[in-house]
Parts: structure tokens; sequence; C-alpha cells
């Protein structure tokens, strides 16, 4: 039997599944059918919330004796934008200069074609790993992510799986194949700062109070002193004022309320609480300033709101896994890629609390873009990383 050995064959035929989040599109079909012949398990969950469409993820798992390696990843992409402006059709996988092109080519169906190609071809020489191999694939991380990785993982933890470490496939390198390893991320919250005043006439302002002068002390705060300086592994955390309503359309009216959102992404200084108690006593400190408010008695009147979840900041420490994935980069490229916390969210906030994980995968250029491409040599680089990473994480022993 053909086992899955061509990295660029097993893209070509995710890519022609148009899988835009949250249809499978026959990509996750494509999986179970590269993965059988390989002697792995394969589900296909499909989970629900009201409110969120269906998603169909995948787990597949090929069982020997010795520690766990999960890859995980999504299958579904992005929107292919305006079809028109593709130099190549988004779902069809053509290949021009060295480059094949289509929705998902670097984010990420690449990094699993590349994955899928190593443990085949590692079958194929040594007859297995000498250990478990798992691959936890969801179709909803450029969507909601509600009925995805966070499911799929309490799933899969429900019906006894443990893991010892975990690699995710998304695109980490910025310029070229090797520059970087992700070994955590920073954290990131978001709020909004509610500021009541009293409407009025603009021309008597002491009948009235501001909310936008209110707001302005408030938003001051949130932005001045700098939160931190980085850390040794962090760059500095970063508040950023994303948006500031009014919605007052007369000139001649003081507004009722005034209200700003922020997003702010946290380093390992914080941590989700002690960031959130850090926002709530400046805003505090700064509602009784006097600056932008002369004469009036009583502090500025507001409200904190947090929305949606925190993602929580994490740094991975297993030697053996950043060591085993760093030294197969070296092997296969010779030169050594940086270990970076930089960047923003991905799936592997939520891995980190089942098992150590980094991220390694394709060059990030095109992602999301029209015309977004991997070098046909790339896929089978990445594909010899993952193969020697696999046979020295495993101890290179045979079933
Ligand atoms: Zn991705």
């Amino acid at each position: 039997m053909k086992l899955p050995t061509d990295p660029a064959q097993n893209l070509a035929a995710l890519i022609r599944c148009p899988s835009v989040t949250p249809a499978e599109g026959g990509a996750l079909r494509t999986l179970e059918d590269m993965l059988r012949p390989l002697g792995f398990s394969v589900e296909r969950p499909v989970f629900s919330e009201a409110g969120t469409p269906d998603i169909e993820n995948l787990y597949a798992r090929r069982s020997g004796n010795g520690p766990h390696l999960m890859f995980a990843g999504h299958t579904d992409v992005v929107p292919v934008g305006d079809e028109a402006a593709w130099t190549h059709p988004p779902f069809a996988a053509e290949i021009a200069n060295g480059e094949m092109y289509g929705r998902g080519a670097v984010d990420m169906k690449g990094g699993i074609a590349c994955f899928i190609a190593a443990v085949a071809r590692h079958i194929d020489k040594n007859g297995g790993p000498k250990g478990s191999v798992s691959l936890l694939i969801t179709g909803d991380e450029e969507g909601p992510a509600i009925n995805g990785t966070v499911k799929l993982l309490e799933w899969a933890a429900d019906k006894g799986e443990k893991w010892d470490a975990s690699i995710v496939g998304e695109p980490t390198n910025p310029d070229a194949l090797g520059d970087m390893i992700k070994i955590g991320r920073r954290g990131s919250l978001s709020g909004s700062v509610i500021v009541n005043g009293r409407q009025g006439h603009a021309a008597y302002p002491q009948l009235a109070d501001n909310p936008v002068r209110g707001l302005m002390s408030l938003v001051d705060a949130l932005l001045h002193p700098v939160f931190d300086e980085g850390t040794k592994d962090f760059q500095p955390t970063n508040l950023e004022v994303t948006s500031i309503d009014v919605g007052n359309l007369a000139t001649n009216v003081i507004p009722a309320k005034a209200t700003a959102t922020f997003n702010i992404r946290f380093n390992d200084t914080w941590d989700a609480e002690t960031i959130q108690a850090e926002i709530h006593n400046r805003l505090d400190q700064a509602a009784g300033r006097k600056k932008y408010r002369p004469g009036k008695k009583t502090p500025v009147d507001y409200e904190l709101v947090w929305r949606d979840r925190p993602s929580h900041v994490f740094l991975t420490r297993d030697e053996k896994l950043i060591d085993t994935l760093s030294k197969s980069v070296v092997a296969v490229i010779g030169r050594t890629p940086a270990l970076s916390t930089s960047g923003g969210t991905s799936d592997a906030r939520f891995i980190k609390d089942y098992c150590p994980v980094v991220e390694f995968g394709l060059v990030g250029k095109t992602m999301h873009m029209v015309d977004e491409r991997v070098a046909v040599a790339d896929l089978e680089t990445l594909t010899g990383i993952y193969e020697r990473f696999i046979e020295d994480w495993f101890g290179q022993g045979l079933t």
C-alpha cells in the first residue's frame, strides 16, 4: 500500500478540500484516509454549543509502548477574500515556480501534511516509533474556537488519554524555515471602561458632568506608566486602547456616557488575576484626580467590564522537547532557531494545561493573504525536521 510519505501530495489533497471555518470540506476525511493505513485509530467527534456552528474535529492515535507525542493543528482555513485577485485558484493546489498555492498552504494544512509524511517515512524505515503518536486536529481554530481544541482535549482526556509532549504545527517562522520555535505565549485580556456622567449644555458645565473628562483621566492611567520592561523570556507587556466611543452627534451637548475598550498583552511578570488587580488599582486612583475635572467633588463614576475569557501566559520548560526540536532543526538546516514567545495567542495556550507544548511549522509570511503559498522545498525540509525529531524524541527505538 502507498503510504503518505510525500508532503506535497498530502498538502495538495488537503488544499483541495474547501474547509473554510466552520466547514469540514472533506479535509478531516482526507486525513483519516491518510492515517488509517499508517495504523492510526481515528475518531471524528462533532461538538456543539448553542449560538455557534457544530464543528467536526479529529483525534487519531497510533499506540505503542513508550511515551506519547501529540501533534496538534487545524484543518479549517480563513476565507479566500477576493478570489479574482488570486494568481492561482485558492483550492486547486497548483504549483508555479516551485511554490504551491492555496488557502491553508502554510496556515496550517502544510504543517499537518509534513507531520504525516514524517510519521509515514519513519514507519516505512523503522516500523514505527517506540511509543504513541496522536494527532489532535480541530476544524475551529480560525473561528470562534469554542467547539475545537478545548473540547477535543477534554474529550480525549476523559477517555484516559495522556500526553508527554506536544508540537503545534502553526507557521512560526517569520522569514525562513528554521527561524523560530515558539516556547510560550503572552497572555491576553480585554476590557471596557464605561464612565457615567451627567448630560447637559456645553455652556453650563457646572450643571453637568462630562464623562469624556473622566475617561481621559482613566485612559491616561491605563497607558502610564509602562507595566514592565519585559523579562528574560518575554517582551514588555503592552496595553492598547482599541476604541473610544461616545456616540454624541451634537456639538453643544455634554454627553452622558463615554466608553473606552482596551486589550492588554501581558508577560510572565503577571498572571490574569494580578494584571486585572493592577488595572483596577490604576483606575481607582485615577478616578479621584482633578486634572481634567476641576471643581468636581465626587470621583469619576465608572465601571470596568472584562470581556471574553482571559488567555493565560505560559512558558514551556521541557528541555527534552525543546532541545530535541532545536537540534533537529540544526541537523537538517544547519541553523539554530530562536526560542521565542512573541506574537498573538494560539491553541498551545489550551494544550499547555495537559502537557509541555512547543510550536514549529512553516514560514508564515503569506498566511491569511491572497496567494497564500509554500515553497515545495520547504515542505520537504519541514518533513525532514519532523522526522528527525520523531526519531530522536522516541530515542530511535523500534517497535
Ligand atoms: Zn493557524
